[in-house]
């Protein structure tokens, strides 16, 4: 093992398998799609490994299964120079998402939780969070292992980032215990109960997350960059223009290059900066984690 990580990471790890089809099939209908495409995904692998691609020092805690799936992707994040000591081997199959994108480049998504859905309270109390200065948080584990990962971090002074996605109402204790929450406009505009279709409606929608006790609130809004809110300001930030392939990750992509930058002792807005740059980056390359950009990547990108 290196050095203690600066970042956690609790929450997914996903095999992507994804079949480009002319069309999606009808119920009961059989088509032929291309040649599958297995690759590394889950929102937090990815947000792990986007930040370690940004240069942070980072810990993955999640549970895979002990089928062919499982090591292929411990050994993924490995490679990346992710910490996996605390991914866990499970009964459960490994979480799938089976992908059918069709030619317009639109995706239609079964998720399979697995051994995701398997991660416990008892598995983030095995976690050295007094070493560390941040944890990232997703949902696509357990809601209540989520509360309690929050919750142990807030009490050791880590800085707790929330994207909560796939999107689902949270508790308020949760939103309580989160520095940073980072919805897209759909999870801001649940979470919120307010209808959000602009900068104006997102900004006021995030502004009641702010009386929940969230401190900062960044909603991702796809090409159009992000929105900057704390109870200070509200500060659209636009992204960068790209000739976009797939936008798979690009969320994750936000959320590592934010991260990473924020370690580095960089402002708020700077940070959302090096977001923007790495989400922009993470749309012009196919797949989840193989379209995640380098540190090299990002600085080139927001020195154009
Ligand atoms: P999600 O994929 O989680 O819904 P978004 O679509 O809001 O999240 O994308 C996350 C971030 O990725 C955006 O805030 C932006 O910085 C970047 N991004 C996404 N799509 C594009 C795009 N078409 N052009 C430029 N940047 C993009």
């Amino acid at each position: 093992m290196g050095d203690m990580a600066n970042i956690i990471v609790i929450g997914s790890l996903n095999a992507d398998l994804v079949v480009r089809a002319p069309r999606f099939p009808a119920p009961g209908e059989t088509i032929s799609g291309e040649d599958l495409a297995i690759i590394p995904g889950g929102k937090g692998a990815n947000q792990a490994v986007a930040a370690a691609r940004q240069g942070a020092s980072v810990a993955m805690t999640g549970r895979v299964g002990n089928d062919s799936f499982g090591p292929a992707l411990t050994q993924n994040l490995q490679k990346n120079n992710v910490d996996t000591l605390h991914v866990l081997s499970d009964e459960s199959a490994t979480g799938t998402a089976i992908i059918v994108v069709d030619s317009s480049g639109q995706n239609s998504i079964v998720l399979s939780p697995g051994a995701n859905g398997k991660v416990t309270p008892d598995d983030v109390d095995a976690v050295p969070f007094q070493d560390a200065k941040m944890l990232l948080l997703q949902l696509e584990i357990p809601l209540e292992t989520v509360v309690h990962a929050a919750s142990l971090a807030r009490q050791n002074g880590l800085r707790v980032i929330l994207n909560p996605a796939p999107a689902q109402s949270i508790p308020d204790s949760l939103l309580a215990d989160v520095d940073i929450l980072v919805p897209n406009e759909s999870e801001l505009q649940l979470l919120s109960g307010k209808p959000v279709k602009d900068t104006d409606t997102a900004k006021s929608a995030a502004q009641t997350l702010l009386e929940k006790g969230v401190k900062t609130v960044i909603v991702t809004l796809g090409a159009n960059g992000a929105l900057l809110v704390t109870d200070k300001q509200a500060l659209h930030i636009p992204s960068f223009k790209v000739d976009v392939v797939d936008t798979t990750a690009a969320g994750d992509a936000f959320i590592g290059g934010l991260a990473a930058a924020l370690l580095d002792g960089k402002p708020l807005e700077e940070a959302v900066r090096y977001g923007n740059a790495s989400g922009a980056l993470a749309a012009t390359r196919f797949g989840a984690q193989p379209s995640l950009p380098t540190q090299n990547e990002v600085d080139q990108l927001l020195r154009r």
